[in-house]
Order: C-alpha cells, then sequence, then structure tokens
C-alpha cells in the first residue's frame, strides 16, 4: 500500500515558502484557510456521510499534531516545558491561544482551551461543536508528547456560544 500511495504527508510538501512566494510570503487571508477546510468538509459529507466525515477530520487532525510535534516542538518530559513551547509556537504561527486548564497527569486527563481558535472563532452559533480536526490535532500532541494513547473531545466551542474552545483529553488505558 504505502508505495502506491499519490498524496502520502510529508513535512517537505509543505514547501520552500521564502523561495515560491518572494512577495506574498507566509500569510494568506484566514477567510481562505476557512473556505478550504468547510468546502472539504462539506463535499466529504456529501460523499461518505457525516460520521465518516468527523473520522477522517480527527485522523487528519491527529496526523498533523503527530507532524507538527516532530517538526516544531522540542521532545521533552516536563509538561510545564512541553506546553510553554506549544503556548508559544500556537501563538506565533496564529494557532490560537492555548491554556492548560486542568491536569491530572497521574490519571491522564487534562482540560485545554484554544481561544481565537484558527478554525471556528467568530462563527455562527449552530447546535454543535465544531473542531473535530482540533481534536486529532491536540490527541497526536500529547501522544507525541507522553507516548500514551489519547481521547479528545471538544465539550465547548465558539459554536455552542462559547468564547473560547475547550478540550477534554483522557489517555485511554489499554484494556485489562
Ligand atoms: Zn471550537
Amino acid at each position: 500500500m504505502a508505495d502506491d500511495r499519490k498524496y502520502k504527508f510529508s513535512w517537505e510538501l509543505l514547501g520552500d515558502i521564502a523561495t515560491g512566494r518572494p512577495n506574498l510570503g507566509n500569510k494568506t487571508n484566514l477567510e481562505v484557510y476557512r473556505l478550504l477546510l468547510f468546502t472539504f468538509r462539506d463535499v466529504l459529507e456529501s460523499h461518505v456521510g457525516t460520521e465518516m466525515t468527523d473520522r477522517i477530520f480527527y485522523e487528519a487532525g491527529n496526523l498533523s499534531g503527530k507532524e507538527f510535534y516532530a517538526n516544531k516542538l522540542t521532545p521533552t518530559n516536563d509538561l510545564g516545558e512541553f506546553v510553554r513551547e506549544l503556548q508559544q509556537v500556537l501563538k506565533d504561527m496564529g494557532i490560537g491561544i492555548l491554556r492548560l486548564e486542568q491536569a491530572d497527569v497521574e490519571a491522564g486527563e487534562f482540560v485545554l482551551t484554544v481561544s481565537e481558535d484558527l478554525d471556528c472563532s467568530g462563527l455562527p452559533e449552530l447546535d454543535h461543536e465544531v473542531c473535530v480536526y482540533d481534536e486529532g490535532f491536540i490527541a497526536a500532541l500529547l501522544e507525541s508528547f507522553s507516548g500514551m494513547k489519547f481521547k479528545v473531545k471538544e465539550i465547548d466551542c465558539w459554536c455552542t456560544g462559547d468564547r473560547t474552545c475547550r478540550f477534554s483529553a483522557k489517555a485511554v488505558k489499554a484494556e485489562p
């Protein structure tokens, strides 16, 4: 399977932006990013249904988080250091403002918030959370940091009337 893939991700695919966009540089309009995101979601849903679309977005976010950790963060065993660097990089890249609200390291349970979130901040109110991609992204970051598998669920979202996105992250314990 691996060799006949046309679209297998690698960080190099993001390209040499300094060379490729000498005038426009490393910035775009956020509407363009959201246009891509929400048109993809629309077309995927019409082809494979809502549940599979969410699964694809979660998995894509997960792949993104794994690659992001490997390419943008410094490996560490210290939770404080990990969170501090992550906060800085997410802010510098304009992804969002991260806070670790609760942490129970022993139980592997965390609550994180992302304000001014790239995907959803400012969207109209809907009756459901929309940041499924972020869920997978955060899960992968925690997985890469801790070596444990995580399940992440968004519990508050701009789209459900909150002014920040809040994520519950729980380590998936191996079945006894
Ligand atoms: Zn959200």
